[in-house]
């Protein structure tokens, strides 16, 4: 399933690898041109999150109703709770064109750059375990059994990076969200799609330096 209206940028990393947070500093620099695709969950929201912007929140009933459906591109638990991407979110985004940003764990990310081998994969990391851990515990959003239980899951996470096309160490979250932005412009120029004589002709790459073909 090729991606010809946007560029679907999918991003991984573990609880408290600060990828929500470069993912929004990312969009709210760009609001014209990039996009959050917001995806499902029957957990709680945390303080602060709403609903429809960080995720569909919904009760467990709603969830399976959707999964029987078909209604996501894929689901999995996660630290017991459910965790999909509608099809309707991740298309609507991809009708709008620009760059769509769908942040989810590893096995969602394997099950969706199977259905859209073109999309560009970030893992996100903090530096150090010794960081990981202090972050969970400084977000102060989840009980201690909860934070042990993420550091489990980030160790198995982490042993899956080698399947991500790129990889941002967040050390800090100014760096981090340039380092996405470069990133995108880089794979957004690297698409050699067609029609390159078009618009080289109108002037399409004159403020360009290098065009990738990887
Ligand atoms: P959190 O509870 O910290 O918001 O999210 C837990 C994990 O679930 C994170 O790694 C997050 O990226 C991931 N996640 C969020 N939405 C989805 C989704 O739709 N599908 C999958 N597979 N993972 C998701």
């Amino acid at each position: 399933m090729p991606i010809r209206e946007g560029l679907l940028v999918v991003i991984s990393g573990p609880a408290g690898s600060g990828k929500s947070t470069i993912v929004d500093r990312l969009i709210d620099q760009n609001p014209a041109s990039a996009r959050r695709a917001v995806t499902a969950t029957t957990r709680k929201p945390r303080p602060g999150e709403a609903h429809e912007k960080d995720y569909y929140f919904l009760d467990r009933d709603e969830f399976t109703r959707m999964a029987d459906n078909g209604d996501f591109l894929e689901y999995t638990r996660f630290n017991n709770n459910l965790y999909g991407t509608p099809r309707f979110s991740l298309d609507r985004e991809i009708a709008k064109g620009g760059v769509i940003l769908l942040v989810i764990e590893v096995a969602g990310a394997e099950a969706v750059k199977r259905l859209f081998p073109d999309a560009t994969s970030v893992f996100i990391i903090p530096p150090t375990p010794v960081s990981l851990r202090r972050r969970l515990e400084k977000r102060g959003t989840e009980s201690r059994e909860e934070i042990e239980s993420r550091l489990g899951i980030a160790k198995t996470e982490m042993q899956r990076i080698g399947e991500y096309d790129f990889l941002i160490v967040n050390d800090d979250i100014e760096t981090a969200t340039r380092d996405l932005a470069a990133i995108i412009r880089v794979v957004e120029r690297s698409l050699i799609c067609g029609g390159e004589l078009e618009r080289w002709e109108q002037g399409h790459f004159a403020d360009w330096h290098t065009v990738c073909i990887f």
